[in-house]
């Protein structure tokens, strides 16, 4: 029985570790494709075009918007953000799993598209710990540390939308559970009612 892939999209707020979450479960996972965003934002120190993401002008990026090639986008911290929809419905049909490392309101626009995508909250420890990861990269302002901390507790929220979560005290074993939930998915009968009447005739 041929099964479509899935679509996983991880979220969390700053501090919660996502990304080396993400980072990790990738290299454990050479199979799993990680949609590569398209952005307005300049490059950091190390990011690499259509690596890290796929850097755009805001005439280019508006052009992807109007050619309906974003499955969804956001306009955030001044940016524009946004998840090519060409290379993750592809990698769908073809069985392979897909994962996207996205925020909130770009996460319920996926949802709303593409229903079967399975939403994957990353939350910290806890909020004292999500105080210090914050403080932690030493480099912003009081000021900044209270706005940061105020989004996150905001991002938090949000949890509602997600399906699932995933506390993040150990890479190691946050990196497992995200395995555990795709193999859960992938037995989800619901999912895939149509392949098993159709291979069984039924
Ligand atoms: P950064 O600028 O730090 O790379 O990313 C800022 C935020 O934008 C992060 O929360 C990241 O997950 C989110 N993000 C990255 N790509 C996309 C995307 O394609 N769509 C949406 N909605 N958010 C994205």
């Amino acid at each position: 029985m041929k099964k479509k892939g899935l679509l996983i999209v991880l979220s969390g707020p700053s501090g919660s570790g996502k990304g080396t979450i993400c980072k990790r479960f990738l290299e454990k996972n050479e199979a799993v494709s990680l949609s590569v965003s398209a952005t307005t934002r300049k490059p950091r120190e190390g990011e690499e075009h259509g690596v890290h993401y796929f850097f755009k002008t805001k005439d280019e990026f508006v052009e992807m918007i109007e050619k309906n090639h974003l499955l969804e986008y956001v306009h955030v911290f001044d940016n524009y953000y946004g998840t090519p929809k060409d290379y993750v419905l592809k990698e769908i049909e073809l069985g392979r799993d897909v994962i996207l490392e996205i925020e909130i309101e770009g996460a319920a626009k996926v949802k709303e598209a593409y229903a079967d995508a399975v939403l994957v909250f990353v939350l910290p420890p806890s909020i004292e710990e999500l105080k210090r990861r914050i403080q932690g990269r030493g480099t912003e302002s009081m000021e900044q540390i209270e706005d940061r901390l105020g989004r996150s507790l905001k991002e938090i929220g949000c949890i509602t939308n997600y399906s699932y979560f995933i506390v993040n005290e150990d890479v190691d074993v946050a990196v497992r559970e995200l395995e555990a939930i795709m193999t859960a998915e992938k037995d989800n009968t619901r999912r895939y009612l149509c392949e098993i009447r159709k291979e069984f005739g039924l």
